[in-house]
């Protein structure tokens, strides 16, 4: 992929409207000098806890702990990569952007990839003129219009009809001067096992081409009409620029309106997402198949926080619903399930009660451990001792997906009431099936124990951080003060972990533009940096403050130290701890001061 030069880049950043740009997501208040909040684009919340920067033209959520660029904001929420960003705001903030000389291999592949997208792109449209054109796709649109789908709405979707002929798209791909080569490495080709041939792989079928993100067709899906033995759906073969386990059908043009809702629908079929859409339910999409990929479960990640299933209840449905629950616990993502029952798909219901009632069921979707709990209830035999043990069996294989809290409390009374069961014994007898029950997330992760942990490991060190984020928070916000402090600091001792060493090291050299001139190859410092620049448009800068918090990390290291001396059982304790007290003398001194001075510091 050509890249665009880091002059470009800048120049970009340079012409970014942080305030223009994050406004058309979310409305944002003015709360400070250099400071806007509002309600967070990337999660659900009532009250504001995302805030920019807009100097340093940087974001971040205290809520969620989404934070970053102007790049990083599009990519997030237009679901695209870096070069679809910079492209993006290039055109927004008229900047003109340079491309890098590329070495040229890689300008030839380029070359390549472009005009098979470019291929794609053309006999997409041919299809699409086939199917209205042609009289041999009668029974096409027929077989569409049969199914409540618009003329208007299938354009939109570049549905398509490929003819019955064995050559229609070579010959027209060769005429415009495409090699034998490229329509093999686009897909568009299938070779014949007796004489080698090439010929036409789509024929006397109705096309859905698969798009990514941005709308550019990769592939398609064909559907063949009649009830012969052929399978239903033939795809494009996995190749140079199709690959299946990425694909969503429609995220191009449910990413918008995803964005907005906060939300995706995720369905099963081509017709059901284009059926929805054509209802007002814009923020659908598709996945291939049944089994959810982890790479489209990152796609649907890039479209919205909250995805809700609307899957056919039956089992294959389900399966799907269960993959999905476990692969999203590791990302942030909540599952919802649309509720429709056995047999039916979204398109069925649309055609049955119309478009208002999939909307109230959509709006209906349940988070999907209730619904699990629910539905094994409903469909268990509850009459008897070994059918209540059946319902336990199936609860306690997604019983690890359930926090402990609230949520859980309230789910072992809905069971123990439902089963005539003591709570006590259902949450004991879950508790022991989740345990026997295989590890819930991916096959290939880590077992769950080291999983478990890790995650111990993280909390007990973030623990220690806030002190650090805010004292670094304070450099920034007090620079004149930040600065020599900053070059005090003791990093290995003063700092508990890799990444606020990393951090001071950069403000060491950066502080009054603190999210310029990041390493390209250190996501979390940039991330850090946007929280700081925001986190300190936020605090009330004055001399007591900032010693305040200066004391805080003193107070932080003494702790550190005493501990780290019990346990190896060396070192003057006594010493250390005489010195401890005296930070804390000074912080109660001072905390004095600054309340005669009627500041808050924190
Ligand atoms: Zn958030």
């Amino acid at each position: 992929m050509a890249l665009y030069t880091n002059d470009s880049k800048e120049r970009v950043r340079d012409a970014v409207d942080m305030v223009d740009l994050v406004s058309s997501r979310t409305e944002l208040r003015r709360a400070g000098a250099n400071r806007l909040t509002g309600l967070c684009p990337f999660h659900e919340e009532r009250t504001p806890s995302f805030g920019i920067n807009p100097a340093e033209k940087v974001y971040h959520c205290f809520g969620c702990q989404a934070s970053g660029d102007a790049f990083t904001f599009v990519m997030e929420t237009e679901g695209v990569d870096f070069k679809g960003a910079i492209e993006l705001l290039a055109d927004r903030y008229k900047v003109a952007l340079e491309l890098e000389q590329e070495d040229p291999q890689a300008a030839e592949a380029r070359k390549r990839r472009e005009r098979l997208l470019e291929l794609l792109e053309r006999t997409s449209a041919f299809y699409v003129r086939q199917l209205w054109e042609s009289q041999e796709a009668a029974r096409a649109r027929a077989y569409l219009d049969e199914r409540g789908l618009q003329e208007g709405t299938l354009r939109e979707f570049r549905v398509g009809y490929a003819p019955s002929a064995w050559d229609t798209v070579l010959n027209g791909s060769r005429r415009a001067g495409y090699a034998n080569r490229e329509l093999w490495d686009s897909g568009l080709a299938q070779k014949s096992q007796k004489s080698g041939k090439i010929y036409d792989r789509f024929r006397s079928q109705i096309i859905f081409p698969l798009a990514d993100s941005r709308g550019r067709v990769r592939g398609f899906a064909g559907r063949t009409l009649g009830d012969d033995m052929r399978p239903k759906y033939v795809n494009s073969p996995e190749g140079e620029v199709f690959h299946k386990r990425e694909q969503l059908f429609a995220a191009d043009l449910a990413r918008a309106p995803a964005a907005k809702a906060g939300s995706v629908v995720v369905a099963e079929g081509y017709t059901d997402v284009i059926a929805m859409h054509q209802a007002g339910v814009r923020n659908a999409v598709a996945i291939m198949g049944t089994a959810m990929t982890e790479e489209q479960l990152a796609g649907l990640a890039r479209l919205a926080p909250v995805l809700r299933l609307a899957l056919d209840a039956d089992s294959a449905g389900q399966e799907a619903m269960v993959r999905t629950a476990r692969l999203a616990k590791d990302r942030k993502l909540q599952i919802e399930v649309v509720p429709l029952v056995a047999g039916e798909d979204p398109a069925d219901l649309l055609r049955r009660a119309g478009g208002e009632e999939l909307v109230r069921r959509i709006a209906e979707a349940v988070p999907y451990i209730r619904f699990s709990v629910h539905r094994a209830i409903e469909t268990g035999d509850l009459g008897d001792a070994r059918g209540k043990d059946g319902v336990l069996d199936r609860i306690g294989v997604i019983w690890r997906l359930v926090a402990p809290g609230v949520e859980q409390d309230e789910l072992v009374r809905t069971i123990s009431n439902r089963l005539d069961l003591s709570p006590d014994l259902v949450a004991q007898e879950l508790k022991r099936r989740s345990q026997s029950a295989p590890p819930v997330s991916a096959p290939s992760s880590a077992p769950a124990a080291a999983m478990e942990s890790a995650a111990r490991t993280t909390t007990a060190l973030n623990r220690r951080e806030p002190t650090e984020r805010a004292f670094l928070g304070y450099c920034i916000a007090m620079p004149e003060l930040g600065g020599p402090a900053l070059e005090q600091l003791e990093l290995e001792a003063d700092l508990s972990s890799p990444l606020m060493r990393r951090a001071a090291v950069h403000l060491r050299s950066h502080l009054r533009n603190p999210a310029e001139a990041l390493p390209e190859h250190d996501p979390e410092l940039s991330a850090m940096m946007a929280e700081l620049a925001v986190r300190a448009t936020g605090l009330s800068a004055t001399p007591s403050a900032f010693a305040i918090e200066r004391l805080q990390l003193a107070l932080a290291r003494s702790d550190r130290e005493i501990a780290a001396a019990r346990v190896a059982a060396s070192g003057d304790i006594s010493e250390l701890a005489r010195r401890r007290s005296a930070v804390r003398e000074e912080l109660a001194r001072m905390l004095g001061q600054a309340m005669d001075e009627g500041s808050s510091p924190r």
